[in-house]
C-alpha cells in the first residue's frame, strides 16, 4: 500500500492560522505585536527569495517585520552594530540573519552576538546547550518542523527506533536530540557510518538530511517506516528533489514527506512560531503550544 503523505503545505497552513489568531490575541491583551528583524547581507538571489518568503509569511499572520538589506561590501563591525541595535529594540522579538554571509564576515561571531532571547533561528550556543539539557528556549526551525511533521502522523515517538541520517549542527544533531527527549531510541548516521542501509532498515522513524539527491532507496527503508525528507537538491533541469527516492520509498513507508511541499514550508511556519513565542514570553503570557 502506498504511504500517506505528510503534507507540509497543509500542516504549515494550519499552524499559520493558529499563529495569526494568537498574534491578534496577544495584541488585544497586552498591546504587543510580535516583531522579526530580517537581516540580509549581499545579493545572493536565493537568499533574497528565502527572506522575501519569510517576510511575506510574517506579514500574513500579523508579525511586524523590520527589514534590513545591506550591501555585500558591509564590514563586520557594521553588522555587529546593527545586531546590537536590534538586540535592544523592544519592538523586535526574533532576529533572523540569513546565511550565508559574505566572506569578510565571521558567521559564527555574528550568530553568537544575536541575543539568545531573540534567537528565532535557534542557532545561538546557549540555545543549543539548553536543547541538550532538554530545556530549550528556542528550537531551530527546521528540526522543530520535522518533529511537528512526525507528531502529525499520530504514530507516537516514544519507544520508537529512530535513525537520523546527517549530523549537521542545524539539522541532524538537533533533530536527534529532539527525538531523544521524546523518548525515541536514536541512531545518528553520517558519511563514516558502516553499512548505512542496514542501519536505516532498523528505523521506524527515518529523518534524512544529507543533501544528496534520491540517496535513500526503497531497499534502505523498513516496511511501514515514517520517512521525513529534509534534503533540498536542485537538478540539472532546475527542479527540486529530496534526499529520498520518493516513488519506491513511498511503496514501503507508512508516511512520507514530499520535496517540495514538505519540510520547507514547515521551517517558515516554525520561524513565525518562534517569534510569536518570544513575544509571548516578553509579555509574560503563556502561548498554547
Ligand atoms: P550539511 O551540513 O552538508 O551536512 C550533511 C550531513 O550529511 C553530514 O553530517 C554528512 O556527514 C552527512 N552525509 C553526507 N553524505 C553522506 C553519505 N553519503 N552518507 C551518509 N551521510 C552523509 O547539510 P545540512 O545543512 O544538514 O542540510 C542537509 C540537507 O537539508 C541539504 O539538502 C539542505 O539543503 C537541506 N535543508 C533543508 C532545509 C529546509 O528548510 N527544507 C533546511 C536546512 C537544510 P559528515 O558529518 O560525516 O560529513
Amino acid at each position: 500500500m502506498a504511504a500517506q503523505l505528510i503534507d507540509g503545505k497543509v500542516l504549515s497552513q494550519a499552524i499559520r492560522d493558529k499563529i495569526a489568531q494568537e498574534t491578534a490575541a496577544l495584541l488585544a491583551r497586552s498591546g504587543i505585536k510580535p516583531g522579526l528583524a530580517a537581516i540580509l547581507v549581499g545579493d545572493d538571489p536565493a537568499s533574497h527569495l528565502y527572506v522575501k518568503n519569510k517576510e511575506k509569511a510574517c506579514e500574513a499572520v500579523g508579525i511586524y517585520v523590520a527589514d534590513y538589506r545591506l550591501p555585500a561590501t558591509t564590514a563586520q563591525d557594521e553588522l555587529l552594530a546593527l545586531i546590537d541595535k536590534v538586540n535592544r529594540d523592544p519592538r523586535i522579538h526574533g532576529i533572523l540573519v540569513q546565511l550565508p554571509l559574505p566572506k569578510q564576515i565571521d558567521s559564527k561571531l555574528i550568530l553568537n552576538t544575536v541575543s539568545p532571547e531573540k534567537d528565532a533561528d535557534g542557532f545561538h550556543p546557549l540555545n543549543i546547550g539548553r536543547l541538550v539539557e532538554g530545556n530549550p528556549l528556542f528550537e531551530a526551525c527546521t528540526p522543530k518542523g520535522v518533529i511537528k511533521m512526525i507528531e502529525s502522523t499520530g504514530i507516537g515517538i516514544e519507544g520508537k527506533r529512530a535513525v537520523v541520517l546527517g549530523r549537521s549542527n542545524i539539522v541532524g544533531k538537533p533533530v536527534a536530540l529532539m527525538l531523544l527527549h521524546r523518548n525515541a531510541t536514536v541512531t545518528v548516521c553520517h558519511s563514516k557510518t558502516r553499512d548505512l542501509p542496514a542501519v536505516c532498515r532498523e528505523a521506524e522513524i527515518l529523518v534524512v538530511a544529507i543533501g544528496k539527491p534520491k540517496f535513500v532507496t526503497g531497499d534502505m527503508v523498513r516496511e511501514d517506516a515514517v520517512v521525513v525528507d529534509v534534503g533540498v537538491n536542485r537538478t540539472a533541469d532546475g527542479k527540486f528533489v529530496g534526499d529520498v527516492d520518493f516513488e519506491p520509498v513511498s511503496r514501503k513507508a507508512s508516511w512520507i514527506s514530499p520535496v517540495p511541499g514538505g519540510v520547507g514550508p514547515m521551517t517558515i511556519a516554525m520561524l513565525l512560531q518562534n517569534t510569536l513565542e518570544s513575544a509571548q514570553r516578553a509579555a509574560g503570557v503563556k502561548g498554547g503550544h
